[in-house]
């Protein structure tokens, strides 16, 4: 048992039990979203004592040595004084919707105009604070476009998706902070090849990475897989063949799961398609994106095919659970 020092209040936290449900288990309300160490609504900084490693995976390292980590995932083994993050690490910053438009049935590409410039890596997300929650969003679009792009897909009963397809308009503003995660493209390594694989909107941050890859000058190979069940929610096909015809490093693969596939896609699921192609993935990086247990199954399957845990990057897009 560990004591949790909070807003001059202490509180005992259970073996085994993380900050934010030691938090929320005494009544205090903690800003958090997908409770699994994903999408960082709920970081928090030890003003004293050191939080577990653990707790600090996928933040800057700026921000680790500061002592901030995220309390969804923080089993504490001393005790800590913590705190909410300051404005000045985290801020939250309005930004103008300069444009939606349908990309697909249901799926929509909302580009945003922050008020003040936000520096992104492709394949970062930011989170949206809107209706009285907080959803993460990834972004699409390259450094220098000058906007953020998202690709938005409307969950049945969604409450953010919904609001985000349905109600906001063109011209309005809303509160946006990031950008956050680790799953961009490094140039550290340009002949290396590299696995992409994404079903429904886990195509944005890998729209992203493989145009910021190219734009950066990537001779190693690139293979990007995108995966429906039905073509209905494939998008951006025909873009994503003009960026293979126009690089001969660049190779797309559509990938449809249900029974119809047309001439033209691969049938079966994504990551079963791409490692069935690609069975041999020592010294690749790999990039997953989109439903969490194609992200979860392909990250060991990856990694049993050869990858090493470190080259492959994830962005697993947890359901939030309020
Ligand atoms: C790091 C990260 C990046 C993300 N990037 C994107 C992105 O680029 N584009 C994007 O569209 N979404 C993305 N998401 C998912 C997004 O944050 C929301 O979870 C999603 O938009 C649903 O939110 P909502 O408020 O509309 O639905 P909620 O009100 O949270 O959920 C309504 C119901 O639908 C279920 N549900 C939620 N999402 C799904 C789903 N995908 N499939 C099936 N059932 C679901 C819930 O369990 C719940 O029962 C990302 C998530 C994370 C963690």
């Amino acid at each position: 048992m560990t004591t949790i020092k909070f807003s001059d209040k202490q509180y005992a936290c259970d073996t085994d039990e993380t900050v934010l449900d030691c938090l929320s288990r005494h009544g205090v309300d903690i800003p958090s979203s997908c409770r699994s160490g994903v999408c960082q609504t709920c970081l928090m900084r030890a003003t004293e004592g050191t939080p577990p490693q653990d707790s600090q995976q996928g933040l800057r390292p700026t921000l680790q040595q500061q002592g901030y980590f995220l309390a969804c995932v923080c089993k504490p083994t001393q005790d800590l004084q913590v705190a909410l993050p300051d404005d000045s690490a985290m801020p939250k910053v309005c930004a103008v919707v300069s444009e939606k438009t349908d990309l697909k049935e249901g799926i929509m590409r909302l580009r945003l105009k922050p008020e003040s410039p936000i520096k992104y890596q492709p394949g970062q997300f930011i989170n949206i604070h809107e209706q009285g929650i907080s959803r993460s969003y990834s972004i699409a679009s390259l450094a220098d476009e000058g906007y953020i792009e998202l690709h938005i897909e409307q969950v049945a009963d969604g409450k953010m998706s919904t609001w985000l397809h349905n109600e906001l308009a063109v011209g309005e503003q809303i509160i946006i902070d990031g950008p956050h995660g680790n799953c961009f493209y490094l140039n550290d390594k340009p002949q290396q090849n590299m696995l992409l694989i994404g079903t429904g909107t886990g195509l944005a941050p890998l729209w992203g990475i493989a145009r910021d890859a190219l734009a950066q000058g990537h001779t190693g190979e690139i293979h990007l897989y995108h995966g429906s069940r039905t073509t209905d929610k494939l998008y951006l096909v025909d873009e994503l063949k003009a960026l293979a015809d126009a690089h001969s490093n660049f190779f797309y693969t559509p990938c449809l799961s249900g029974s119809d596939v047309p001439e033209g896609f691969s049938a079966g699921r994504a990551n079963e398609v791409a490692l069935k192609a690609q069975e041999k993935l020592s010294q690749w990086r790999v990039f997953l994106c989109g439903h969490p247990t194609m992200v979860a199954e392909t990250k060991k399957k990856a990694f049993l095919a050869g990858a090493s845990f470190q080259e492959i990057l994830a962005d697993p897009f947890e359901f939030a659970s309020q």
